[in-house]
């Protein structure tokens, strides 16, 4: 599907010309949770070519785990729109409420369900891990159910 989004205040937009692939899962790590200020965080991965962006970011960097994140914010009103990571090179992970299709596109998978909120019921037949999946577990679930 064609996709399209932004920031808060519209400085900062962005598209893909052509159709991309999309996956979506939930994460409910305590680093996700208190960059959101919500409870979980969702996430769209993306091949990093799928979008034209346009206005002016700015990027806060940070060491995890040996691997270097890269986050893209708006140089206005700071929402945070994506990241990169070097341990998974050529992907952006969208911020999926930054999106304007975020409607509909639910997530495949949740991770990190061992700090999701005890209020929130997850569906039944819906992948979870309690941490991190392995890489190859990951990728056969979102590449299973990708639109
Ligand atoms: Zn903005
Ligand atoms: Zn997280």
């Amino acid at each position: 599907m064609k996709l399209a989004g932004g920031c808060r205040c519209g400085a900062v937009s962005y598209r893909s010309d052509s159709d991309v692939q999309v996956a979506v899962y939930a994460c409910h790590c305590q680093f996700c949770q208190t960059w959101s200020g919500s409870s979980f965080a969702l996430h769209a991965l993306l091949s990093s070519e799928a979008f034209v962006l346009q206005g002016p970011t700015v990027e806060y960097a940070y060491e995890d785990q040996g691997h270097t994140s890269r986050h893209h914010l708006c140089a206005t009103c700071h929402t945070r729109l994506y990241n990169t990571t070097t341990a998974a090179p050529g992907l952006w992970v969208l911020r999926v409420g930054t999106l304007e299709e975020r409607s509909s596109l639910s997530p495949m998978a949740h991770i990190w369900v061992k700090h999701k909120q005890p209020w929130l019921r997850l569906p039944d037949n819906i992948a979870t891990w309690p941490e991190n999946p392995t890489p190859e577990e990951f990728g056969a679930v979102l590449n299973a159910g990708q639109s």
